[in-house]
């Protein structure tokens, strides 16, 4: 065994406490999730940090597009994370909840903090206006204009951004219908929000996992019809979030074709000078930055039973069917199957704990074995529950870059 492994730096703890990581929130590594494996040898689900992955990812994305990247904070808020964002240039967050705003401002006195859910508590606009310096709120309706109006007594300082609805696109999840103001309203909006407004903006979301580039050409040009027929001048044009990863069953376009429809979209709609572009990723920033490590405890022909399912960290892999790259980590000897389709089956004794997959493992995957399941920093610890008494995790922090091209094979060593 290396790297040094003494129980300070790999704790039982509950999945969002910070335990296994400094005071200062850097976190304690480990080599690799091989390492972290064979020093544990986890009966509770294992969840990795690769914190350079997602500092690299966001300096790509940074760097790749040309307006201010505002992190969707509720896509991961793993103060960890939050500070490997940071590392890569990150400096805008999204927020959409009074818990998120304190958080990103405790951890970042100088971060730009915008409040991007289009209905807030009253207290929260109060709280985040007064207390931590946001300036910019979503809305899409008179009645939540209103309110932020009230609550900000009239604040002379504010940045109104409209959301706009979309018409259900080409995303793997359908963000239409619950919010943004369509068409007309979304002109009218604007125009009523303009005697209130220091700066005016328009936001749209296309929906998550969105793998067409094209979706946001479309919803540029509906933009564009909106903010000619409020005429009014827009300071702030935010593209949402959305941008994919991949996943084994889709290989989305590189990041390079979603900001060239971009820039077409945007080169396309006559904008006023010193109009702003702004973008909400999620998902593409930090999807690959964790993995989950989970224990076979039983195996029925191409059924696994594991030990983490969709009340845990794997949701997403429940109702909405998200297939995940896996890696079989052995408890002895080494693995010589060949590769085949398997399901899961979560710990909780609820029968829609069921993950279909298929996940491709080798065929000698038995009792007692581990999985590494990549691409779950996105959407994955933060959604889990105490459901059934399966709320213990275990975390580290690791080194190693494996994660996205998984040979499905390996051993803890
Ligand atoms: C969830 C959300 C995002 C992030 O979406 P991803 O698909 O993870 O990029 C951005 N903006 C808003 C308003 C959201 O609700």
């Amino acid at each position: 065994m290396s790297g040094g492994v003494t129980p300070m730096n790999i704790a039982r703890c509950r999945p969002h406490d910070q335990a296994g990581f400094r005071r200062d929130g850097a976190p304690l590594s480990l080599p690799s999730v091989n390492a972290a494996v064979l020093a544990h040898r986890p009966e509770i689900p294992m969840v990795c940090l690769r914190p350079a992955m997602a500092t690299a990812e966001a300096a790509r994305f940074v760097e790749a597009f040309p307006g201010s990247v505002l992190y969707a904070v509720k896509c991961n808020p793993d103060e960890a994370v939050l500070r490997a964002l940071a590392a890569g240039g990150i400096s805008h967050f999204d927020a959409a909840s009074i818990t998120e705003v304190r958080l990103v401002r405790r951890l970042f006195p100088q971060a730009r903090i915008h409040f991007m859910h289009p209905v807030k508590a009253r207290s929260a606009i109060r709280e985040s206006y007064r207390e931590h310096g946001v300036r910019d709120f979503v809305l899409d309706s008179t009645d939540e204009l209103a309110k932020i109006v009230d609550e900000t007594a009239g604040a002379k300082d504010l940045c109104l951004i409209v959301r706009l609805g979309l018409a259900k696109g080409g995303a793997r999840l359908d963000l239409s219908g619950k919010f943004g103001a369509f068409a007309d309203d979304a002109a009218a909006l604007l125009r009523s929000c303009a005697p209130h407004a220091a700066k005016l903006g328009l936001s749209f979301h296309v929906g998550s996992q969105c793998c067409d580039p094209s979706a946001w050409e479309r919803a540029l040009q509906q933009a564009d019809a909106v903010i000619r027929d409020a005429g009014i001048r827009l300071d702030v044009l935010d593209v949402g979030g959305g941008f994919p990863v991949p996943y084994p069953d889709m290989q989305p376009p590189p990041l390079d074709a979603f900001m060239t429809a971009i820039a077409h979209g945007v080169a396309r709609m006559a904008l006023p000078e010193g109009c702003v572009l702004w973008c909400e990723p999620g998902r593409a920033l930090v999807a690959a930055c964790q993995s989950l490590v989970v224990q076979v405890q039983a195996r029925r022909g191409d059924l696994l039973y594991i030990n983490d399912g969709v009340y845990g960290t794997l949701s997403d892999a429940g109702v909405l069917g998200f297939r995940y790259p896996c890696r079989l980590i052995k408890a002895a000897g080494f693995s010589t199957g060949r590769i085949g389709d398997f399901s899961f089956y979560g710990p909780t004794c609820d029968s829609l704990d069921r993950m279909q997959g298929p996940f491709l493992l080798p065929d000698d995957v038995t009792e007692g074995d581990w999985i590494e399941i990549g691409q779950l920093g996105a959407y994955g610890t933060y959604l889990r529950t105490g459901f059934n008494g399966f709320e213990d995790v275990i975390r580290v922090a690791v080194e190693d870059f494996t994660i996205r091209r998984f040979a499905p094979r390996g051993k803890a060593a």
